[in-house]
């Protein structure tokens, strides 16, 4: 063999281990993702396996979609609509589905002290979420609206799966647990289908598989800044857990000049200015829902007997001055 020929012959060989190097490479990273709306926000859900995720998309779609159509409270004809049209004067007999998730925010008012409540809905009217109101409450009105709301006027029937209000004008609205909510419905359905590396983000409720992608440690989440959105706090590496971030710079609205947040204290009746934003961290999605919407109600005395009572639950409290990690 001549010199020329084993120096080409050579040079095809690295050619060919270079581009057998990306070719391995980009297998190796191929990640497949299906984004759609539910609940009026966007849900992306992206797997890191060489397995098209089309095939679980159907069936995702499908129960979130009978998940929305169980309890938006903007459709009459829901079956949480027709609760609360009804379960003051009789006593409502739930589906399954329903109650389930009825069970998951009774839970949720238990273990947070109240600090969240599913009945806070005559309070988002009051300060104008669902109207065009454009004056802040008098005291009177508070008052008045505290009347309706508290979970402690809902009484259950754990034999019988039905509802009853103590009190007219009492309704629920799984509004703040919705998202975390179906995050753990569509990870059980990723599960099912046998993907092992996935992420699904519900409106920024992120969900991670106990497994990163090939060739990753962890997965890397942003938090971002509460005082300034555009950039990143902290990335966070974490897998196996889901977190969720409360703030009020998401959904806030002005009235008289006063930025009202949409995080209600069940407790005094009014939006709360509590912290800037707050992260929590959890095994279950329902969780990191509910605990970030309760610690931005309550604070870092919840935060530590949360984090103490549930193992794996960390927090992220941020103020304008200083960052908080509990525990
Ligand atoms: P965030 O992502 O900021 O936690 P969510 O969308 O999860 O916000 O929840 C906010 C919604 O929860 C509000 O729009 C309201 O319907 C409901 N909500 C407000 N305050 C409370 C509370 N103290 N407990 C339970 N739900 C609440
Ligand atoms: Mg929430």
């Amino acid at each position: 063999m001549s010199t020329k020929t084993a120096i080409s012959k050579g040079l095809a060989t690295v050619l060919i281990l270079i581009v057998l190097f990306f070719v391995c490479r980009g297998r190796r990273l191929k990640e497949d993702s299906v984004t759609f709306m539910v609940f009026n926000t966007v849900c992306k859900v992206t797997v890191y396996e060489n397995v098209k995720v089309e095939m679980a998309y159907k069936e995702i779609i499908q129960r979130m979609t009978a998940l929305h159509n169980l309890i938006n409270v903007y459709d009459p004809e829901s079956e949480l609509s027709r609760l609360n049209s009804i379960a003051f004067q009789a006593d409502f007999h739930c589906s399954d589905e329903l109650w389930e998730i009825l069970c998951a925010g009774r839970q949720a008012y238990t273990e947070t002290e109240g600090a969240f409540d599913p009945t806070v809905g005559p309070l988002m009217k009051l300060w104008g979420f669902h109207g065009k109101r454009n004056t802040i409450p008098t005291d009177e009105e508070i008052v008045s609206a505290l009347a309706k709301v508290g979970l402690d006027k809902v009484e259950f029937d754990d034999v019988k799966h039905t509802v009853r209000f103590a009190r007219e004008g009492v309704a629920l609205d799984f509004g703040g647990i919705a998202k975390g909510y179906a995050c753990d419905i569509v990870a059980e359905v990723l599960r099912f289908s046998g993907f092992t590396r996935y992420m699904i983000d519900l409106g920024g409720n992120i969900q991670l598989s106990e497994l990163p992608p090939k060739g990753q440690k962890l997965f890397r989440v942003g938090i971002r800044d509460p005082m300034n959105k555009e950039q990143v706090l902290e990335v966070l590496e974490l897998k196996g857990c889901s977190i969720a971030t409360s703030g009020n710079y998401e959904r806030s609205r002005v009235i008289d000049g006063r930025r009202i947040g949409h995080i209600m204290d069940p407790k005094d009746g009014r939006p709360g200015e509590f912290h800037a934003s707050v992260s929590a961290i959890t095994p279950r999605g329902v969780d990191s829902d509910v605990f970030s919407t309760a610690v931005f109600v309550r604070g870092e005395h919840l935060a530590r007997k949360l984090a103490d009572k549930h193992p794996g639950t960390s927090f992220l409290i941020v103020d304008e001055d200083r960052t908080t990690r509990v525990p």
